[in-house]
């Protein structure tokens, strides 16, 4: 039997050559595609009584033509034509513009449909819409019309029209996709009534049970997607079984420099777990900023070691990946575990040394930036991969470094928490591991919202704080447009700051300075031999000196959320108290809005959830390399109960055996087979 996918829209009655093109550039090819090209939107042409609309409202009403129009004309194309109608107890003007051609049929008692402004003042309505009920052609009466994203000789009354037609001559051929039992438990309308619902809804309730049913349908899909392709993973079985003993990895904590928290202890369990499982772990680790995501880390790559594989740690900056080289190393000490470093700025020679200890194995762990997945990188037996940081990496980065190993394990480190209805739908095909007290002894981060005039009392302060020996952090945003302008920018600020404490040593930090540069300013910093650093945001994510209290972010209202959250984790990473000072005179409610989160709390996930109410999901992320996918109706925020009812569903669904041979999954099978889930590279 055919399927409306095997339909070319050209079969739809009125659809010419040219205009079959012009909706290929909608990606709406079948019959299938039409029909799953959903409105965005409602116009109300439902009748109202005039005694319920307020003045300037639109609406439409049911009338009768009393009186004989009036036609005034201006020029050659445009007129004004008035008429009285009756509307209930009132006797309105109607006025339509460049509609000369009614004039005809304003014939005094003829019934009349009008939609429009309504001034109650000078009881007139100025007409956008007009029909004359019974005369046949009377579509808009009384409904709801779907509004779709039209372009180009594609005009809204067309495709109203031809999609009505396309359900006229196919409606009957759309067929369920979801498994019979989720339908009936959940109660959803059946496609085929959802689909002519949502083109053509009655009243709204019923427009909202179609969408309900379809926005669960469009995010059950994509979750069995990302499920199945877990469940996949799951039983195939060909990572590594890494053989950890309990006891190696108690030793390796009891000579930590603190006591892990009982956070960081449940989510080490976690993650040994997967990693001793013959499958490959595909792991998520969110926690706070500070709350010591990496020591868990060091602590899963001293197991893949120990297991007789290597490690790699990839981070987004060559300042973090020295970082975390040092404190490796330092962690490491004395404990025969070679650590290796690999970056962009490397000289010729370093780098093949490194490349040869990697493919011969005298390199155990190596830590690097996006030079670790460079085509001519080769390890021995890599065996675990963590990507720290991760929404810097592209999610085809993180499937080449993946593929280099032999199914290596792979823990990813989110830089702040995510809220849970993106963390579901971006990373729903992983485990997630978080990490929700930070470590005893923290003091929550002071915050405070000052304006620029008050700059005298900030560096008042910074030299308070300086005096008791702390250490503070200066930013200057970084527009990405202009980095040269960036630069002066910090130049100019530390200059100033110099000026304002000829006595102390001031380092600065931005991106045109050479690794090696940056290394030393960073050293210089971590020593306290500079007491204040002015950087740009490149020292945003991971950069720990515990002995600095003091963060200082200038313009702070040219951060987005999440950015301002990282910048102040970089202080409040001792037992000293810690304070950040939003610097900013926003213009905008939303600049506002951020000030006010910042200060309302320091809990990265409160942060988080605030962050996606102010901003969307669209723009939570800020790059298009998150994997958020762009949904049609769903809305991840207004339906995240429908969201999770799917998760739940879908991974229920492709965990029980029969789902892979069972007949009645025949047509989700196949959502799964065109996507290609089966050659398992697709989600990764
Ligand atoms: P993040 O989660 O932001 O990556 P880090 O791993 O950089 O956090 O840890 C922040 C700081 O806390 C580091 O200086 C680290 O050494 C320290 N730290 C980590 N775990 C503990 C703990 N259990 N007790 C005390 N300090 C800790
Ligand atoms: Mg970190």
């Amino acid at each position: 039997m055919m399927t409306l996918d095997q339909f070319s829209v050209r079969q739809i009655k009125g659809v010419s050559a040219p205009k079959e093109q012009e909706l290929h550039a909608f990606g709406v090819q079948t019959v299938a595609d039409l029909l799953d090209y959903f409105p965005f939107r409602y116009e109300d042409y439902r009748i109202r009584e005039l005694t319920d609309v307020k003045e300037g409202e639109k609406v439409t009403v049911l009338g009768h033509v009393r009186g004989v129009p009036v036609l005034q004309r201006y020029g050659k194309s445009k007129s004004r034509l008035t008429c009285k109608v009756e509307v209930g107890h009132w006797l309105v003007t109607a006025v339509w513009f460049n509609r000369h051609f009614l004039q005809d049929q304003l014939v005094p008692g003829r019934e009349i449909m009008l939609t429009g402004k309504w001034e109650q003042q000078r009881l007139q309505i100025t007409v956008s819409d007009s029909e004359f009920p019974g005369s046949g052609n009377a579509a808009k009466s009384g409904t709801l019309q779907p509004v779709y994203s039209v372009g180009g000789s594609i005009t809204q009354p067309w495709m109203r029209k031809t999609v009505r037609q396309a359900l006229t001559q196919y409606g009957a051929m759309i067929e369920e996709v979801l498994p019979h039992e989720l339908v009936q438990q959940h109660e959803l309308m059946a496609r085929r009534d959802a689909v002519h619902r949502i083109h053509l809804p009655d009243d709204t309730k019923e427009g909202q049970a179609a969408r309900k049913r379809l926005v669960y349908e469009e995010l059950f899909l994509f979750q069995l997607k990302l499920q199945a392709y877990r469940a996949l993973n799951r039983k195939r079985n060909d990572g590594i079984a890494h053989r950890i003993e309990s006891e190696t990895i108690r030793q390796f904590a009891a000579k930590l420099p603190f006591e892990l928290t009982d956070a960081q202890k449940k989510v080490v369990n976690e993650i040994l777990t997967d990693m001793r499982r013959p499958s490959c772990m595909n792991r998520l680790l969110q926690g706070d900023v500070g709350s010591g995501k990496t020591v868990v880390a060091a602590i899963a790559l001293y197991a893949a070691v120990k297991s007789g594989h290597q490690g790699a740690l990839m981070v987004p900056t060559e300042i973090l990946a020295d970082q975390h080289m040092r404190s490796l190393q330092r962690l490491y000490a004395d404990m025969g575990i070679e650590v290796g470093l690999l970056t962009g700025s490397l000289t010729e020679r370093k780098r093949r040394d490194v490349l040869a200890g990697l493919q011969m194995g005298m390199i155990d762990i190596v830590v690097g930036t996006h030079a670790l997945i460079q085509d001519d990188v080769f390890f021995r037996s890599l065996g675990l991969v963590v990507v720290d940081e991760q929404h810097r990496f592209g999610v085809n980065q993180r499937s080449v470094l993946r593929r280099k190993g032999m199914n290596p394990d792979v823990l990813t480190m989110t830089a702040t928490p995510i809220p849970r209805t993106m963390a579901i739908t971006a990373f729903g095909d992983m485990d997630v591991s978080t990490i929700r007290e930070r470590p005893h002894g923290r003091k929550p981060i002071k915050t405070y919202w000052v304006k620029h005039s008050m700059m005298e009392r900030v560096l008042a302060f910074i030299r308070k704080e300086v005096s008791k020996g702390r250490q503070a952090y200066i930013i200057c945003p970084l527009i990405e447009e202009s980095e040269k302008l960036d630069v002066q920018n910090a130049i100019d600020l530390y200059v100033q700051t110099q000026q304002s404490f000829p006595d102390l040593q001031i380092g600065l930090l931005h991106g045109r300075l050479s690794a090696s540069e940056k290394e030393s300013v960073m050293a210089a910093f971590g020593a306290n031999d500079t007491q204040v650093l002015v950087a740009t945001t490149v020292v945003e994510v991971g950069v720990d000196v515990p002995n600095a209290t003091l963060m200082i972010i200038m313009d702070a209202e040219r951060f987005g959320l999440s950015q301002l959250h990282q910048l102040r984790g970089r202080v409040g990473r001792g037992e000293h108290q810690s304070h950040c000072i939003l610097v900013a005179d926003p213009k905008s409610e939303t600049g506002r809005e951020r000030m006010k989160v910042m200060t309302d709390t320091d809990d990265g996930f409160e942060v988080a959830r605030r962050d996606l109410e102010l901003r969307g999901p669209g723009d939570f992320f800020g790059t298009k390399q998150s994997g958020l996918p762009e949904f049609r109706l769903a809305d991840m925020v207004a339906d995240y109960e429908v969201l999770e009812l799917a998760r739940d569903d879908a991974a229920a669904l492709t965990e029980r055996d029969d789902f892979w041979s069972n007949e009645s999954y025949v047509r989700v099978r196949n959502v799964l087979q065109k996507d290609q889930i089966f050659q398992g590279e697709q989600l990764d």
